[in-house]
Parts: structure tokens; sequence; C-alpha cells
């Protein structure tokens, strides 16, 4: 690989149908209103496009998949296995998943099998009392051992603790519970995903405030501290994450096709019909003022 290549990003929510088991979703809230997904052949295209675009700068591509937690089904599956081919010829860089941390083994074992790098796997608490109440009974139990299954089937995981009012006094039990487990690639996420309309006694709804914010922060760096000398990298990578705010993608794709630049913005245009270098194009036209 040529060194200091830059890295296009792509996020890439696939799917836009869950199973609505959490205790923050209801299939009804959900459902209202969606458009539909794109077509398989409309997902290989942008597939390509965005392959394509990456050659074409000398980037590195790197997509991230947002399955949700629906049975794993085209255009998916298909997606990600050319995605992966298009990997295997040195097409794209590497390809990443985001999930709920329930994930069934099957779906860790395809992933294994098809070229996912890193998954991001949800936690909430470190253990059932914090942790079903957020989700639904036994969702800490299958979290555990989908942590487990993928550890042992060599898949690298990411867990993704998102706090909220509920479970911020926990985050270091979760912590420790993770790294006993043998789990340091951790990330804090301060933040509710707006996934959906929100009932008011819902945990997800409990944001912190700045007093509850600070805390948490001591908290945690206070736990970071008092680790032994062999966890240095461990902490610095975790205080890092703390502070500063992730790095956003360079792209995002939804699952109705509608591909965006920075969420705040407008859209860039849909698929299918675009691609990923005629919009580089354009953009490039604006910067410089020559677009009619
Ligand atoms: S919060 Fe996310 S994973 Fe949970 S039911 Fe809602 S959409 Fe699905």
């Amino acid at each position: 690989m040529t060194p200091n290549r830059q890295t296009v990003q792509l996020d890439w929510f696939i799917n836009s149908r869950c199973d609505y088991t959490c205790s923050r979703c209801s299939p009804h809230s959900q459902e209202e209103g969606l458009r539909p997904d794109l077509t398989l052949d409309s997902c290989l295209e942008a597939l390509r496009s965005f392959s394509e675009f990456a050659g074409h700068y000398s980037m590195d591509g790197i997509i991230t998949f947002y399955p949700r937690q629906a049975p794993f089904i085209d255009p998916f599956v298909t997606v990600l296995k050319e995605a992966n081919r298009l990997k295997q010829q040195g097409r794209l860089k590497s390809l990443h998943s985001a999930n709920r941390g329930d994930l069934p083994g099957n779906k860790i074992r395809f992933f294994r099998e098809n070229g996912i790098d890193t998954c991001r796997l949800t936690i909430d608490g470190p253990n059932e009392q914090i942790q079903d109440p957020m989700r639904r009974p036994g969702h800490f139990q299958d979290t555990l051992r989908a942590f487990r299954e993928a550890r042992d089937n060599h898949l690298h995981i990411e867990p993704l603790i998102i706090v909220v009012r509920h479970n911020a006094p926990h985050v270091t039990d979760t912590l420790r519970l993770l790294l006993d487990e043998g789990f340091d690639d951790i990330f804090i996420k301060v933040a509710v995903q707006t996934a959906g309309t929100l009932e008011q006694d819902n945990p997800w709804n409990q944001l912190l405030n700045e007093t509850e914010y600070r805390s948490l922060h001591l908290q945690v760096s206070t736990f970071l501290d008092s680790l032994p000398p062999q966890f240095a990298p461990f902490r610095k990578k975790t205080l890092l994450r703390l502070t500063q705010p992730p790095s956003q993608p360079s792209f995002t794709l939804k699952p109705d096709g509608v591909l965006f630049r920075d969420l705040k913005q407008p859209k860039l245009g849909s698929f299918p019909g675009i691609s990923f270098l005629r919009l580089a194009g354009i953009e490039q036209e604006i910067k410089h003022g020559t677009q009619k």
C-alpha cells in the first residue's frame, strides 16, 4: 500500500427496517413515511461508483455498513460479497459494520467469511440490571455471548457504549468488564441517536446535562488513571476518543439511495442515476465558479 494515501469513507445505511425489539423503537414510529429501499441493482451501481471514485483519486475507499437487525438478505448480502471482491482486488481498502450488541452467531460468521474487518457492537452496561431495561429482557446475556463468539471467531470488535443517564454511573464497570473479556478498542458516545419517536419516560431520551457530563469524564479518567502501566496505550486511546468528536464520514448513503456529504446539508443526489465521480466534478465546478 502506498503510504500517506488519503481515505474516502462511506457510511452506508443499507436497510431501513429493523426488528424493533429495543425499547426505544416501535415499528409504528419507524415505518411511517419510509421510502422504499434501493434495489439490489441500484445498490451495486452505488458500490461500483464509490470504488471507481476512490480509484480515480487514488484514495483508500472505506465502507462502514449499518445493516439493521432484520435478517441479512439482499441487497446487503450480495453487496457485501461484491464489496469484499473489490477489496480483494485492492479497489477498496477495508469494510466495517456497526450493529446492535445482540448479533446472532450466524451473522458473526457471515461477517467473518465476507471480509468485514471490524464490527462495532453496542453494549449498554455491565449486567442485566442496567442493560435489559434499555433494550429487552435477555439482551445483556445475548450481547455477552455475541462478543465472546466474535472474539473466538477472530472478528475484531469495537465495543460502543452509548451513554445516557440510566447507564452513566456504570460506564467504568462496563469498561472493566470489557477489559476483563479482552476488548480494548472501546468507543464511548455521550449522545442519543434519535431513532424514531421516543416517549419521555424512555431511558434513551434522558440525556446528560453539563454537570453529569463532567462527572462522567471524571469517572472515566479516574478509572483509566487507576489502570496498571501495561494499559497505557488503551488509556491514551480511550481518553482521546472521549474528548475528540469522531471523524465524519466523507459520504453517507441512506437506504432509499439519497447521498449526503454532511447530513446537516442538502442531499447531493439520489441513486440510481448519479455517480460519485460526477458529483465530485460538480463540487469542483462550484468551488471554482465554473458551473453553468
Ligand atoms: S434502536 Fe436501532 S437496533 Fe434498536 S430497534 Fe431501534 S432501529 Fe433497531
